[in-house]
């Protein structure tokens, strides 16, 4: 779609097409990153410490995704907790990576990652397009050969991306500034629409791949993002308040439960890892408790099933191409949600 306008999720709809799928089980999902992380279903769980330790990421294996275990604890717990990943999920291929970051101990952390059997590992800082995560690639890149992959982000541009694909990465996290707990655009004014953003970033000519990550809200948004080039979605919000999550559970006075879901560069995350804060770029904030993961990615699963048959697209690839974006105004976006209303004539 070719278009002057930068838009985000809520902005578009896809055009439903003719469809010759007579079984939504005729429709494959999966998704290959490269070199080496092919995904039954393109979610990835977020690097958040209320998000991603040993139990989601046993989850979102079994599921077909991947998680991605945080660093934000010393080394021996992060690789403690990728260990246990990879042992409790009893799968001959699991899906499990790691954050690190791109300055002190992270090449350390990185080869001890990589020993305690991560599958991928993810470069994770919240301005990618940079000097030290050029050096901090090519560096890893060349420790790890070419054959083991690395995830790299976030960056927000097409110039981003293919610098990212140049220094090393196989798959690059594209969004700055949209996810559900950040305020990176409100502090800095920079950032680039969630949806513009995979736009941008799929004309790419670099063999590498795209991850939709932050402002994905519901399977809708998992298709839009796919449809407009992503290889899979990175999900935080989506994922929090479940069982999986790290952090307990806690019960108010009129019954309802709820855990705690906050931005990595929030004030309270940044005083919990570190002890003190500097700029802070996200909140910190309660969700709803959700129960099992699982029936959250069974239902995001059936979402992105129909979505592609909306298409009539048996694949992802199908989807991209045949995909077709329009615009909505603002009454077409209420007439998107639920709005029954209680007439009185
Ligand atoms: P969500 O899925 O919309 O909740 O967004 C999750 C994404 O937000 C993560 O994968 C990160 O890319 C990003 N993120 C996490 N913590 C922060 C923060 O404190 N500030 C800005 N972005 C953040």
């Amino acid at each position: 779609m070719t278009n002057n306008r930068v838009l985000s999720y809520d902005d578009v709809l896809l055009k439903p097409q003719y469809s010759d799928i007579r079984s939504r089980s005729q429709i494959d999902i999966s998704s290959n990153l490269r070199n080496g992380l092919s995904l039954e279903l393109p979610v990835v769980s977020s690097p958040m410490d209320t998000i991603s330790e040993t139990p989601m990421a046993i989850a979102m294996s079994k599921h077909g995704g991947a998680g991605t275990i945080h660093r934000y604890c010393s080394i021996e717990k992060q690789c403690r907790m990728v260990h246990m990943a990879i042992d409790l999920s009893y799968e001959d291929l699991p899906k499990v990576g790691a954050a690190v970051g791109v300055s002190d101990d992270y090449e350390d952390r990185a080869r001890k990652l990589v020993d305690s059997g991560a599958t991928f590992l993810c470069i994770d800082v919240a301005h990618g397009h940079h000097i030290l995560m050029k050096e901090a690639l090519e560096n890893l890149r060349s420790i790890f050969g070419t054959d083991y992959h690395l995830m790299a982000g976030n960056v927000a541009t097409l110039e981003g991306v293919n610098a990212l694909s140049d220094w090393g990465a196989d798959s690059v996290r594209c969004n700055i500034g949209g996810g559900s707990i950040c305020s990176t655009r409100i502090q800095t004014g920079h950032g680039m629409p969630g949806l513009q953003t995979i736009f941008e970033c799929a004309k790419t000519d670099r063999d590498v791949t795209i991850i939709a990550d932050g402002g994905i809200r519901n399977s809708g948004d998992i298709v839009k993002a796919l449809a407009a080039g992503a290889d899979a979605v990175m999900c935080g919000s989506l994922l929090s308040g479940t069982n999986e999550t790290p952090g307990k559970v806690t019960e108010g006075k009129d019954g309802s439960r709820w855990k705690t879901y906050r931005g990595m560069a929030s004030k309270e995350a940044q005083i919990g890892w570190r002890g003190r804060y500097s700029s802070h770029e996200g909140v910190s904030t309660t969700v709803p408790y959700r129960g099992g993961v699982k029936y959250v990615l069974g239902d995001l699963e059936r979402g992105i099933r129909s979505g592609f048959s909306y298409s009539g697209a048996r694949d992802l690839r199908s989807l991209q191409a045949t995909a077709e974006f329009v615009v909505q105004t603002s009454s077409g976006l209420s007439e998107s949600h639920t709005h029954i209303t209680t007439r009185k004539w």
